[in-house]
């Protein structure tokens, strides 16, 4: 089974929101995505990244428009999602499935892209969203319009999923293929229905975090950010326990890996030699 991890946009964010203690520098975040090629179930994306739907879509409503002219990503054309596939010979409609982590705008712009993919999601977290109307979904940081029509006819819901029972430091979770090679591990805090990715058989056990935080060293000195960044957090009291989870697991020997961290891991295409 591979992994690859691709760099779909930058974004820029005071050191000081993301890391207590920090500057006021700004640092280039990256907004990852990533591809497993899974023996059995095929080609699968993890999320999307940020693409043009959500960036410069000449349809895009007021909110979105907003939000992108705010947080200003800088689309990396090298590493959207159809250059990615191409390197490895793929075309979307190849795609069998994407796992989407958690319905943000950076994580999902680019569903529409996938026609024949189904969506490996929280089917609790869609029921919320689908029963909020757009407006109370801005609030929870969801663009209803980002969701293809067909979402909920092509969702496969973690909770039809067999549960493994955590272990020893490594988290448990829902067995995603059926085989125990890639499983979805709740992390709350962030947002509704957030899960990260354990690869549990790889010679170094790996948690794709997501955006439980933004940087490996947060975590790593203990310097999880404060106010304002809690602040957007879907649920802040349990930002802090979800961190407490990632470090028992890091100190069983894993690695931890963040959607928005900067520095490269053996993972990201970039760091590949290509
Ligand atoms: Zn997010």
């Amino acid at each position: 089974m591979k992994i690859v991890f691709a760099n779909s946009a930058w974004v820029g964010a005071a050191e000081r929101l993301i890391l207590r203690g920090g500057s006021w520098r700004t640092v280039r975040l990256r907004v990852r995505y990533g591809l497993i090629l899974h023996p059995q179930a095929g080609p699968v994306l993890i999320d999307t990244g940020y693409t043009p739907h959500a960036t410069t879509g000449p349809n895009r409503s007021a909110a979105l428009r907003l939000y992108g002219a705010v947080l200003r990503p800088a689309l990396n054309a090298a590493e959207q999602p159809l250059p990615l596939l191409a390197r490895f010979g793929l075309i979307p409609r190849d795609i069998s499935a994407v796992i989407v982590t958690h319905f943000h705008a950076d994580h999902m712009s680019g569903l529409s892209l996938f026609p024949e993919a189904r969506f490996i999601a929280s089917d609790a977290a869609w029921s919320r969203a689908k029963a909020r109307t757009s407006w109370q979904n801005l609030r929870h940081g969801v663009f209803s319009e980002l969701f293809p029509a067909d979402f909920e006819s092509r969702l496969d819901g973690l909770s039809s999923k067999p549960q493994i029972a955590p272990h020893d430091g490594v988290p448990g979770g829902a067995d995603l293929f059926g085989d125990g090679s890639v499983m979805a591990v709740d992390l709350p805090g962030h947002a509704d229905g957030q899960f990260g990715l354990l690869f549990p058989n790889l010679e170094r056990p790996l948690l794709y975090a997501v955006d439980a935080q933004w940087l490996l060293t947060a975590l790593t000195e203990n310097r999880t950010p404060g106010l304002p960044a809690t602040l957007l957090a879907e649920d802040t009291a349990a930002l802090e326990p979800t961190s407490e989870m990632l470090r028992r697991f890091l100190a069983t020997g894993g690695e931890v890996m963040f959607c928005h961290d900067p520095e490269p891991t053996s993972y990201d295409l970039d760091s590949e030699g290509g």
